[in-house]
């Protein structure tokens, strides 16, 4: 048994619509799948929007307070077309409310059109700066041969016997609860209220056909690999009036050889060695933004990080940037020459064997040191 409306959307059962409206508001904030960070947060919201669409229709509620259950309650709730988007969900959540196809899916009546998802790949740059990139997908289009219609060029079609033209039939159905007439799209017209008795060669009666498309779209900098970017309306076409789907390009960043992402920072590691690390040195360091200098002090350890600040990746939203971090190695020499050998040897001789047993707080301490430019 599902839980009870109400309480799942923390309502009383005299609460008025614009409060139940209100509440799902919050809930459906809290528990989008994008932005939740909350267990279960699918499931949770999947929940919400089917109290949402039970208590949010006037007869619906009505029949769930009479009986306690509403038939199929639920579960046209659980299609939400291209929701899960990290770039829209705002719009889609926070300012398109309802606009989730309720009340839509398997009725007869306008249909959404299918979302159509598309993978781009960008370099480590591209992501970091954002770029115009032509992409090119496949999506349900007019058929041009018939215009649509479904009909061979030179016919037309005709209004549907069955149906009578309305696209819809009823059916009364028998329950436990008592009989409900329920209204079913025209099996014959599919709802269109419409048959077509010579169908399009090109299409066979469909209307559409898959069409290779290409749109140029613009990717901000700072986006991530794994991240979404909506084209509201560019997926498939709907039915029967319905809205457009959307198209979806997931965007994949392909590795650096040099540079990792640490959020919006950049970070690489370099090799110095032990005489630049002990007597201190300048080195020359690429960055996004070309070639950078940074003066490593003397007594430099292994493991210390320096900061360049504002040229790490831009903030995806709002201004400013991340930095970029330079792990210093201090490079332990593998060959050496015989003067080079000789000068260790000295070295050696003057520094002794003594060594230090290091305390984890030093070394961690150390790694976590950053010092500014
Ligand atoms: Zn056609």
């Amino acid at each position: 048994m599902a839980n009870d409306y109400y309480s799942v959307l923390g309502v009383s059962r005299d609460a008025a619509p614009d409060v139940i409206k209100q509440e799902y508001r919050k809930l459906a904030r809290k528990y989008h799948p994008d932005v939740s960070s909350e267990p279960n947060a699918e499931e949770h919201f999947k929940e919400i929007n089917a109290a949402y669409e039970v208590l949010s229709d006037t007869e619906k509620r009505a029949m769930y307070d009479r009986y306690g259950t509403v038939p199929s309650a639920g579960m046209n709730g659980a299609d939400f077309g291209g929701f899960r988007d990290p770039f829209d969900i705002f719009t889609e959540v926070f300012g398109n409310l309802g606009g989730f196809g309720f009340g839509q899916t398997g009725r007869s009546g306008p249909r959404r059109g299918n979302d159509v998802r598309v993978n781009a790949t960008l370099s480590f740059e591209e992501a970091a700066f954002g770029l115009e990139k032509e992409i090119g997908f496949e999506r349900l289009e007019p058929c041009p041969t018939c215009n649509g219609n479904g009909a061979e060029p030179g016919t037309s079609p005709e209004r549907c016997q069955e149906c009578n033209g309305s696209g819809q039939v009823r059916r009364v159905q028998h329950t436990i609860l008592g009989s409900f007439v329920n209204i079913a799209n025209c099996p014959t017209c599919s709802g269109t209220g419409s048959t077509v008795r010579t169908p399009c060669h090109e299409c066979r009666g469909g209307g559409v056909v898959r069409m290779q498309r290409k749109k140029i779209i613009r990717i901000p900098g700072g986006v991530e690999d794994g991240i979404n970017i909506r084209l509201a309306g560019e997926g498939d076409p709907g039915e029967r009036g319905g809205p457009p789907g959307n198209l979806y390009v997931n965007l994949h960043v392909t590795a650096h050889p040099y540079y990792t992402r640490r959020g919006n920072d950049v970070q690489m590691e370099m090799q110095v060695n032990i005489a630049q690390a002990t007597l201190g040195s300048t080195i020359k360091v690429p960055t996004l933004e070309g070639e950078r200098t940074i003066t490593i002090p003397a007594g430099t350890q292994s493991g210390t990080t320096f900061r360049l600040r504002g040229l790490g990746i831009p903030h995806l939203r709002g201004n400013g940037r991340g930095d970029q971090l330079v792990v210093i190695h201090v490079a332990t020499p593998t060959r050496l020459d015989a003067h080079q050998r000789q000068l260790f040897e000295q070295l050696a001789v003057t520094l002794g064997t003594e060594n230090i047993i290091e305390e984890k707080q030093s070394f961690i301490g150390r790694l976590k040191e950053t010092l500014g430019l």
